[in-house]
């Protein structure tokens, strides 16, 4: 059986933020990713259009958390011990420039999100994390002052246990069992997958105020549109 002092599981922006963190401000520690798919931080690669819109140009705490409705309340905290300046210098100072545009977004100088993939990646082997991926969590247990952690193909052990699973509701659950409280998950940003060959000539697209519905059921919504591949 494998053992680390800290597993993180799911390898995407927020596990490999916090894996990374871990590792470096507690040298020796052992720190491994599982990660269920056959590659990582595939979200990081569509987010912003490809960009990545790494942060917002605010650097009130109190402001910034006011852009979060569901989250006002709990990211007061954590903004005053880690904000947008801390984000910006955390990239910056490994080899990632960052640009504001005039609407305050803030980008890799780059203008391609694979900067900050190539970034995570290199900072966790800089640290020795292991990233083990193709290892889809079932279900993790206590056992005396660790964790026990089954994945489709082995099990591991850690003292530490992070879970970093974004929406998956089969972990939620077990985290429910486990004793946790799990607030009701509500949609927030999500693609659409058109299989509709007109838009194959208008991609990167932008329109500013546009309706549009499901056909079929009732859901609409307007606002911005981004049109990407
Ligand atoms: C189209 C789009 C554009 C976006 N643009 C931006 C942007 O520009 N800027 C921004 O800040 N945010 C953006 N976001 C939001 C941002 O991408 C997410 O908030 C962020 O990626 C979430 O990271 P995460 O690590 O929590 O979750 P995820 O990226 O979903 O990572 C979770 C990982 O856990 C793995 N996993 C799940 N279950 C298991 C299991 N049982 N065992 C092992 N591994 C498991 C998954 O395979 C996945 O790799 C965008 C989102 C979308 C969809």
């Amino acid at each position: 059986m494998e053992q680390y002092d800290v597993l993180v599981v799911g390898g995407g922006a927020v596990g490999f933020f916090a894996a990374i963190n871990t590792a470096e401000r507690n040298p020796g520690l052992s720190v491994a990713i599982l990660e269920r798919g056959t590659s990582v931080l595939n979200k990081v690669k569509v987010s912003g259009g490809g960009r990545c819109n790494v942060t917002h140009a605010e650097f009130i705490p109190n402001e910034l958390a006011s852009f979060y409705p569901r989250g006002q309340k709990e990211l007061k905290g954590p903004f005053h011990s880690f904000m947008t300046g801390d984000t910006m210098a955390w990239f910056e100072s490994r080899g990632v420039p960052l640009k504001i545009e005039d609407d305050g977004r803030v980008f890799p100088v780059s203008n391609s999100s694979q900067t900050i993939i190539d970034c995570f990646l290199k900072q966790s082997q800089k640290y020795d994390i292991k990233l083990k991926k193709n290892h889809a969590v079932r279900s993790i247990g206590q056992k005396g002052d660790s964790w026990a952690v089954k994945t489709t193909k082995e099990v591991f052990s850690c003292k530490k246990l992070m879970m970093a699973t974004g929406s998956n509701p089969k972990i939620w659950q077990m985290l429910q069992s486990l004793g946790h409280n799990i607030s009701p998950a509500v949609p927030s940003l999500f693609t659409f997958d058109i299989d509709d060959p007109r838009l194959k000539d208008i991609l990167g697209v932008v329109a500013k105020d546009v309706a549009v519905e499901v056909m079929g059921t009732s859901l609409h919504s307007e606002g911005p549109l981004l049109i990407t591949h």
